[in-house]
């Protein structure tokens, strides 16, 4: 079994360079996934200088982690944006969403890409009474704008008292999507790996972004980052919180066309793979990431799950994390004159990410867009309780990670140590080499905890990641736990 996911492992990386020397242009983009890849699509046959930058490789974070589904049957989003404001603006979401799914089709129809989009049917379904009523109030709001049916299975044996089918809907490999957008571009657009803007710095008519080998002088920045690190004075940790789920692909001999995601606590979602062999995909466990520090215990208990559920053979285990927000709509669109941002797709980035581009491209080039105002991530969003709830498991995650520092799960290869006042955590590798890191997040100060799956130091409030050597690798830091050495 591969501690990746499937469609990391799908494509040959290309290599792009490393910024080295001071540059400006009109647009930088910060972030190289689904986000990131689509404004820079759509933005590029404009007569602006396009840049974007990339902290890592390409395509490394959330994008290459998901489980690749274009549907507009997301769970029950749609009657819980109709309970938090009213039935035109879920049916606006609704509409949103189909027209991510359009420009999804449109982009790899005309550019020839081969990303295995597939046209499958797809399903919400439930296997509980709460459940139940979910789904037909869903079948409500969507029954007039949509081809939707109410159903009593699935297309696989297992337990459902309710679904819900539709026919418009995709499933694709992100990971070549994106690939493939960026060997579209990529003599118009300027594409820079292994470049992480540190920070952002407004100087006359330009913001500059600091990277370690050079400066960027844009005169606008759209920050596609997946969460943005740029934050104060917009709230936005504490308007959001952070969801982690555990994903399986097994190889399997029969592939099926369809997908499904159910709307029940427990969740799973399903979907197939067919390249040269085929898959089974599966996520489930989805919760809070502050729930989720144990990590090697929670994924083991999901697999154990999905495996006694409908997969046997494993070949590829991960997991992902996403950005919720407590109207269940993303933050998409202008925060300052020359600042854009899109984020808190709430599991559902590949038809948002692809929106938040064409959004984000038509409000830089001055055009209007029909759901700018949707997305705007200055609105007011009307769910106060949750936001209040988001604060608590915020606070609560931070605490718990200064008490619980020293988790009873460090086996003998990782240590947690004190020295003067200040927290060391340490890794011991195969070769019995210590590897001994800061242990805080220079994010927002919370303490990591040791992921053995993946071999790094995870920050369970706002999900960074960093190396055993303290690089980072993910954000929302911009800035490594390494130990700066002293002769
Ligand atoms: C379990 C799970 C399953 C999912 N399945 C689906 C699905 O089937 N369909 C769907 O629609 N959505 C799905 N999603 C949601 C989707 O994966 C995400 O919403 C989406 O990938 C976000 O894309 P992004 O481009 O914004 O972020 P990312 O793909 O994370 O890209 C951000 C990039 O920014 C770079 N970066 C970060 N900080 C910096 C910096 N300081 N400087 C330079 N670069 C930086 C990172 O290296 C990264 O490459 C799923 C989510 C989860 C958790």
């Amino acid at each position: 079994m591969k501690d990746k996911s499937i469609w990391s492992d799908s494509v040959t990386k290309n290599k792009y360079r490393t910024l080295k020397e001071n540059i400006s242009c009109d647009v930088l983009i910060i972030g190289g996934g689904i986000t990131g890849f689509s404004t820079a699509y759509f933005l590029q046959n404009t007569d602006k200088k396009i840049v974007l930058v990339d902290g890592y490789k390409i395509c490394h974070g959330t994008t290459a982690k998901s489980t690749g589904k274009l549907t507009y049957l997301q769970e029950d989003l749609l009657e819980k944006i109709k309970n938090i404001y009213d039935e035109d603006t879920s049916l606006k979401y609704l509409s949103s969403q189909k027209e991510a799914i359009r420009l999804a089709k449109k982009i790899i129809l005309e550019n020839d890409l081969k990303c295995n989009l597939e046209s499958v049917n797809s399903y919400i379904f439930t296997d509980s009474i709460s459940g139940k009523k979910k789904i037909k109030n869903t079948y409500q709001i969507i029954k007039d704008n949509s081809n939707a049916k109410l159903k009593d299975s699935l297309p696989i044996k297992i337990s459902c008292k309710k679904s819900l089918e539709t026919n418009d809907t995709f499933v694709f490999n992100p990971v070549k999507f994106v690939y493939g957008i960026a060997d579209v571009i990529k003599d118009r657009i300027e594409i820079y790996e292994n470049t992480r803007v540190m920070n952002i710095e407004k100087k006359g008519d330009y913001l500059i972004a600091h990277t370690k080998n050079g400066n960027i002088s844009a005169k606008k920045i759209v920050l596609a980052c997946h969460y943005p690190f740029f934050l104060i004075p917009y709230f936005f940790p504490f308007k959001t919180s952070i969801e982690k789920s555990f994903l399986v692909a097994s190889e399997i001999k029969q592939a099926k066309d369809f997908s499904a995601i159910n709307v029940d606590k427990d969740v799973l979602s399903i979907r197939y793979y067919k390249d040269k062999k085929k898959y089974i995909i599966l996520a489930s466990e989805s919760a809070s990431l502050v729930n989720n520090v144990n990590d090697l215990q929670k994924r083991d208990e999901a697999i154990w799950k999905m495996r006694s559920k409908l997969s046997p053979d494993i070949k590829y285990a991960w997991s992902n994390h996403d950005i919720m927000t407590s109207d269940h709509m993303p933050f998409v669109g202008k925060i300052k004159d020359n600042l854009f941002m899109a984020t808190g797709y709430n599991t559902w980035g590949m038809t948002n990410g692809i929106l938040a581009g064409k959004i984000i491209s038509d409000l830089l080039l001055e055009r209007d867009n029909p759901y700018a105002k949707l997305f705007d991530p200055l609105r007011n969003e009307k769910n106060v309780p949750k936001i209040i709830g988001f604060n608590l498991e915020n606070g609560y995650s931070f605490i718990d990670t200064k008490i619980n520092r020293k988790r009873n799960f460090y086996r003998d290869d990782v240590k947690i140590v004190k020295e003067d006042g200040i927290y060391y955590g340490i890794y011991i590798d195969e070769n019995k080499k210590e590897h001994k890191v800061f242990n805080k997040c220079p994010h927002m100060k919370c303490s990591l905890s040791f992921n053995y799956q993946t071999k790094t130091w995870d920050c369970p409030c706002h999900g960074s990641s960093f190396d055993i050597d303290g690089n980072v690798i993910f954000g929302p830091s911009t800035h490594d736990i390494k130990i700066k050495k002293t002769n």
